[in-house]
């Protein structure tokens, strides 16, 4: 089977996203490319992420033709292939509807840089996109430029959408949208925000990327 075990972190990230909440039934969707090959693998189309397998995820080339699998491709697949092209860095996208991010980006606010979570995994506040249709490259188009360099963006009236060196990093900053989603929400509702200084962020960031997990 083509790209394999790309498929199979594809599917086990699927389950990741469904058990912390991130996504209800089928909404969202995770994709990742291949360093050597440059082909982007990608969740099916509205299945369930309990009920997808390996052989259920959809590889394509950069340009979105279809190289190996029978499904659907995810309907957000433009906006995964617009991202890859800007964002070369990126190795993994995770796409979430998480509650609380989410209703953020309904009154279109921000996540400023209230927890060190945020500067550590995404490099500063975590802006909300213009609206984009679902299903379009410009949905991308909104996304790559509400990221401005970053991983993370909340896209208006819709979800999130994260990217990562890797799978488990792009799943890693959804997680940490959605906590920080949660924070700022509760926080609002006690008082007035604090926040850490932006001119810590790169340095948090670049701290996180070089040295967090690594024994
Ligand atoms: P797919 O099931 O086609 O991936 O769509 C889910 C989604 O989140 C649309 O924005
Ligand atoms: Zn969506």
């Amino acid at each position: 089977m083509l790209l394999k075990e790309l498929r199979e972190e594809i599917v086990e990230t699927g389950i990741k996203i469904l058990r912390t909440g991130l996504v209800t039934v089928t909404w969202g969707n995770i994709s990742a490319r291949d360093s050597e090959t440059g082909y982007i693998a990608i969740t099916p189309s509205a299945l369930e992420y309990d009920k997808i397998t390996p052989s259920d995820i959809v590889v394509l080339d950069a340009e979105g033709n279809v190289i190996d699998g029978k499904r659907k491709p995810s309907s957000e697949t433009p906006m995964h292939l617009y991202i890859y092209s800007q964002r070369p860095e990126a190795k993994a996208i995770v796409h979430t509807h998480s509650t609380y991010a989410t209703a953020i980006g309904v009154v279109r606010d921000e996540i400023p840089l209230i927890i060190g979570e945020v500067a550590n995994a995404v490099g500063g506040s975590i802006k909300t996109a213009r609206y984009g249709v679902e299903g379009t490259v410009d949905l991308g188009k909104a996304a790559v430029e509400g990221m401005s360099g970053r991983a993370a963006v909340i896209l208006q009236n819709h979800g999130v959408v994260t990217i990562g060196r890797t799978l488990n990093d792009a799943f890693f900053n959804a997680v940490v949208v959605e906590d920080a989603a949660k924070v700022f929400c509760i926080a609002k509702s006690l008082g007035s925000i604090t926040t850490i200084p932006e001119s810590e962020a790169e340095r948090l960031h670049q701290d996180f990327l070089e040295t967090y997990g690594i024994q």
